[in-house]
């Protein structure tokens, strides 16, 4: 469905994540006819260019990012057309005049501020687009991780954006929900019949959530050593995940609705606190191996003790899911890069089949977001053949493709909430009390870390994280999916 005629500012415009995806995103959209030829999309960042420089720039960066196959040149360059470009400063008021002049008369169009620049500069930016009253009614902004790195400063986050904003106006991008399969994780629960009974305790026997990469903290290890996997990874995209996973159904599927369930959720979390953080969470640092430097190395610092693999073991306490654990992981360096929820039901009750069956496991549901977008549903079936009644586990499979050379081509996360934002439509972004609550439940825990509750294990590169991430399932009679 094309969208209406917009005007979108990128501030920092020149930066990697305009490059690699939100001016590849866009061209996607222009290409499928989404957006109107007429819309406007400015650059503004620190770099002094004028807007034929911006074009260049962004064909280039369309060259390296949009795969050969979707470049057609008409395309592209009707695409392009829509750019254009102001230097600005975001700390001074170099440039901000000649953006107001390049608004002006466009009040009646959506406006959308992007601030891809980093979160220091979001003070400074929103002041100054409320000074030269670049807000019209049909304003919106839109902001990245990191949302903060505490509950102290989320909230003094969510409050210099309320000074300018209201809160219907602000779209805070977790690009983990503008994925394909994480949305059909709703349309799975919430438009069939035959889940949502299944959907609790009684029937789940538990829940996985990984995020694993092969890559690691590399060059900007030094950067990445301030945060960690906690702040990083599951923050935000992680526990969005167990959200949607563990709500309740809305009563509608719009913004507040789907919202509320959510923060309900993160209001249900047991607290993980004192002596429990280092039976509930195992942290680790990845040794030196086959893919380059021990973590700590790369860190720059020999005696880090931030994690770049965690693990985690959340109750949910309320009545849908009390007894039945999520466990999250995810860390760098590992086997392979693969994130996925998986949904474990419980076993059968009895097996019909005697022992040399083999044995029942429980079946299991399988969203996969990572490298293909996927869902699969384990079933024990009989093994084919003349051999006998044996069972064995077989999947219904639904990926939707996306191996290289397909022609099917799965739209990025970013085309999804772009068009969105457009649209005025904030299911798929963060509201700052989920911001706030999510941190409220991790700040205790980041607070024991620090007085060395559970601390960092060594752990070989291409390898599933420390062997305590291991325990802590087993602990429990309970082992993890194989990454792969
Ligand atoms: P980057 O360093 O590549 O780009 C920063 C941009 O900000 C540049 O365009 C630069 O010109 C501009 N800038 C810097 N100082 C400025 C100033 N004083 N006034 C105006 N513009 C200024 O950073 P990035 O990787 O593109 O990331 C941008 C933001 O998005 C960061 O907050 C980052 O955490 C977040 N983010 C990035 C990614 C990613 O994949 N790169 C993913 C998620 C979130």
């Amino acid at each position: 469905v094309p969208v209406e005629a917009f005007d979108l500012i990128v501030f920092g415009g020149t930066g990697d994540l305009a490059r690699r995806k939100l001016l590849p995103a866009l061209y996607h959209r222009f290409a499928a006819g989404q957006t109107p030829g007429d819309a406007l999309i400015i650059g503004a960042a620190r770099r002094r260019m004028d807007g034929a420089g911006y074009r260049d720039f962004a064909r280039e960066a369309l060259t390296e990012f949009v795969p050969e196959s979707h470049l057609k040149p008409d395309l592209v360059e009707g695409f392009i057309a829509m750019l254009d470009y102001v230097p600005v400063d975001a700390a001074t008021e170099a440039g901000w005049a000649a953006l107001g002049r390049k608004l002006k008369g466009r009040e009646a169009r959506p406006r959308a501020f992007y601030l891809s620049v980093a979160p220091q500069f979001f003070g400074q930016i929103c002041e100054r687009i409320g000074r030269g009253r670049l807000v019209t009614p049909e304003t919106r902004l839109v902001v990245e991780k990191p949302l903060g790195r505490d509950l102290a400063s989320a909230r003094a986050l969510n409050a210099q954006l309320a000074s300018h904003f209201d809160e219907h106006q602000i779209y805070r991008i977790d690009h983990y929900l503008g994925k394909e399969t994480v949305q059909n994780l709703m349309a799975l629960r919430f438009a069939n019949a035959l889940f949502e009974p299944l959907w609790n305790a009684n029937h789940i026997d538990h829940v996985q959530i990984t995020a694993a990469e092969s890559v690691g903290v590399g060059e900007r290890g030094g950067y990445y050593d301030q945060n960690g996997a906690m702040r990083d990874m599951v923050q935000n995209h992680l526990m969005q995940l167990l959200c949607l996973s563990a709500m309740e159904p809305p009563s509608r599927f719009d913004p507040d609705a789907v919202r509320d369930e959510k923060l309900k959720v993160l209001k249900a979390l047991r607290p993980i606190e004192g002596a429990a953080i280092d039976e509930e969470i195992v942290r680790g640092q990845y040794e030196a191996g086959p893919d380059g430097p021990a973590y700590r190395e790369e860190a720059g610092d020999p005696e880090s003790r931030t994690e770049c693999f965690i693990a985690l073991k959340i109750g949910v306490e309320n009545w849908r899911w009390a007894g039945t654990p999520f466990y999250l992981r995810t860390g760098k360096r590992l086997k392979a890069r693969h994130t996925e929820i998986a949904i474990r039901f419980k076993d059968a009750p009895h097996s019909i089949f005697g022992d040399s069956a083999g044995a029942l496991k429980g079946n299991a549901l399988v969203i996969t977001l990572q490298p293909n977008e996927g869902i699969e549903l384990r079933l024990n079936i009989k093994d084919p053949g003349p051999g006998g009644m044996r069972i064995v586990s077989a999947p219904l499979d639904m990926s939707f493709g996306s191996g290289a050379g397909d022609a099917f081509r799965m739209p990025d996360a970013y085309e999804r909430l772009l068009m969105d934002v457009i649209r005025g439509d904030q299911t798929l972004f963060m509201r700052g009390d989920e911001v706030e609550a999510a941190w409220a439940w991790i700040d205790p825990i980041i607070a024991g870390c620090e007085e060395g509750r559970a601390p960092p294990a060594p752990y070989a590169q291409r390898a599933e994280g420390p062997m305590e991430s291991h325990i802590l399932l087993h602990k429990d009679g309970r082992r993890w999916r194989e990454i792969a």
